[in-house]
C-alpha cells in the first residue's frame, strides 16, 4: 500500500478503498455497542421487578429483547458479508455501504429499545444505557451519513442492474 500511495493518479482510487474498510469497521462498531445495549437490557429485564415478577416474563419486553437481537445479528451477518468481499480483494463499496447503512440505522433502534426496557433510569445518566443511546445515534452521521450510504449504494446498483 505505501508502494501504490506514491503512484500518482492512484489517489482517488485509493481513498475510495480507504472509504470501504471504514464504513466496515464502523458497521462492526455499531453491533459492538448495540450488541453492549442488548446485554445490559436483557439483564436489567430480570433484575427489574414490576406487579411482582421480573419485566422479562412481560410479553412485550420479551418482544422487544428477540426484536433487537435479530436485528443485531442482521447487521452482524451484513459487515461480516462485506468483510468477506474486502478481502477477496474485490470492490465492495455497495456491501460496505449497506453494513453501515444497516447497522447505523439497527444500532439507534437497539440502542432505543435498550433505554425503554430501563424506563426512567435509562434516561439518568447514572446507568450506562444513555451513554449507549448517544453513541448510538452518532452512526447515522459519521463516516458518512446515512444520506450519503443511500446515494452510495443507489449509485452501484444503477451501475449493476
Ligand atoms: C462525534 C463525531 C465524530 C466525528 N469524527 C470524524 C472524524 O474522525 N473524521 C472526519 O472526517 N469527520 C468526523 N466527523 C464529522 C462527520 O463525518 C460529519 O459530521 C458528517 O460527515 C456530516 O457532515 P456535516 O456535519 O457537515 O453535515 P452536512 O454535510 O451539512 O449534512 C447535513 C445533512 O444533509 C445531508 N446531506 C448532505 N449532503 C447530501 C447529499 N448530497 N445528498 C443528500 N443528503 C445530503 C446529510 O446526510 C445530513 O443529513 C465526526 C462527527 C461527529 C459528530
Amino acid at each position: 500500500m505505501k508502494g501504490q500511495s506514491q503512484k500518482p493518479g492512484k489517489g482517488f482510487y485509493q481513498l475510495m478503498q480507504t472509504y470501504e474498510s471504514a464504513r466496515i469497521q464502523t458497521a462492526a462498531r455499531a453491533v459492538g455497542v448495540a450488541q453492549g445495549a442488548f446485554e445490559l437490557a436483557i439483564k436489567y429485564s430480570k433484575e427489574r421487578y414490576q406487579f411482582e415478577r421480573p419485566i422479562s416474563e412481560f410479553q412485550l419486553i420479551r418482544a422487544k429483547l428477540a426484536k433487537m437481537m435479530t436485528y443485531i445479528e442482521a447487521a452482524r451477518q451484513l459487515t461480516y458479508y462485506a468483510c468477506r468481499m474486502k478481502d477477496s480483494g474485490k470492490r465492495c463499496d455497495l456491501e460496505a455501504g449497506m453494513a453501515k447503512l444497516f447497522a447505523a440505522e439497527m444500532v439507534e433502534y437497539v440502542t432505543s429499545e435498550a433505554m425503554q426496557i430501563f424506563g426512567g433510569y435509562g434516561y439518568s445518566k447514572e446507568y450506562e444505557i444513555e451513554r449507549y443511546w448517544r453513541d448510538g445515534r452518532l452512526f447515522r452521521i459519521f463516516e458518512g451519513t446515512s444520506e450519503i450510504q443511500e446515494e452510495v449504494i443507489a449509485k452501484r446498483l444503477l451501475e449493476i442492474y
